[in-house]
């Protein structure tokens, strides 16, 4: 049975979504689209410097996904390079890595921990490991498709 293929999960969105050589309006050029999830492999393998099946696992794909998935987005950066495209980076079935934010029952600090991280041990203002997770604040945003549960 195939794996669905919504729901990879990426931890941040690009700071800048367009990509296009100087001097040349975009309408006189070819686009090459590359998605969330191509965009979050090439952060995590080729900045992050993560071996595949670690960035697989950030991703929640398999390894094998993982390797077709930077594979395209390495070959389309390698061609709008090469050709002088417009490179867009947008869509793909995603989900945003929430963030999760913890605070301080003594000292009232609060602050936020990535997804995929331990859970802290303890306050980083002070110490205290009268820590909790601070429920009610936490962000989950999807982009592109909508991703209908169940799906198989
Ligand atoms: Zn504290």
């Amino acid at each position: 049975m195939a794996r669905p293929k919504c729901c990879r999960r990426v931890a941040g969105e690009p700071p800048c979504q367009i990509f296009k050589p100087a001097g040349v309006p975009s309408s006189a050029l070819d686009h090459v689209v590359l998605s969330m999830d191509e965009f979050e492999a090439i952060r995590l393998a080729d900045l992050d410097g993560l071996y595949h099946d670690k960035a697989a696992e950030r991703m929640k794909v398999s390894r094998q996904t993982f390797g077709r998935i930077i594979g395209a987005a390495r070959h389309k950066v390698a061609e709008a390079l090469v050709k002088g495209l417009v490179l867009r980076i947008e869509g793909g079935e995603i989900q945003m890595a929430e963030k999760r934010i913890f605070t301080c029952m003594k000292c009232k600090h609060a602050w936020d921990v990535p997804f995929g991280t331990g859970r802290p041990i303890k306050c980083p203002a002070c110490n205290d490991a009268a820590i909790c997770r601070a429920d009610g604040q936490r962000g989950r945003r999807r982009l592109g498709e909508a991703c209908p549960r169940g799906r198989s």
